[in-house]
């Protein structure tokens, strides 16, 4: 845990709160940081309040300082998103990506292609470019001739 939040930082964030829950009062909202404020660091804090916030059944302000979702969403800094998986293939460039979709595995498959050319597509067969012919015959359209 870096640092707990102090009184400036929490005016700021009880602010920020009854900004986007206007049912709840800042004094309400206060209360609550305080009374959270040793649960984790002020980015903890800070997630716990707006993700509190963000849930409509949650009625008052003081749910932020109770056990709930909102603190399993918040995280400490440093602890790691869990959002989603992360790529397992060592290095910082797989570490940003989530598993299964990771853009730095698809840049090590495309630098280890060999650039060879595709190879050259089979020539037509004879029975399309024959029912080709048929359409464009009914159609009142020149017939072309294919190698
Ligand atoms: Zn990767």
């Amino acid at each position: 845990m870096t640092r707990s939040i102090t009184q400036d930082p929490a005016r700021v964030l009880a602010a920020l709160v009854t900004h986007l829950r206007p049912d709840w009062d800042v004094p309400g909202i206060l209360k609550a940081i305080y009374a959270a404020k040793d649960r984790g660091d002020a980015f903890r804090v800070a997630h716990a309040a707006l993700y509190a916030a963000e849930t409509p059944t949650n009625r008052t302000p003081a749910v932020i300082a109770l056990t709930g979702e909102h603190w399993a969403r918040g995280r400490d800094v440093g602890a790691g998103d869990t959002r989603f998986e992360r790529c397992d293939v060592p290095g910082d460039a797989h570490r940003s990506f989530p598993k299964g979709r990771c853009g730095a595995c698809r840049a090590d498959e495309l630098a280890a292609d060999d650039h060879s050319p595709t190879p050259v597509p089979a020539p037509i067969p004879a029975t399309y470019t024959g029912g080709a012919n048929l359409v464009r015959q009914a159609a009142g359209l020149p017939i072309k001739e294919h190698p």
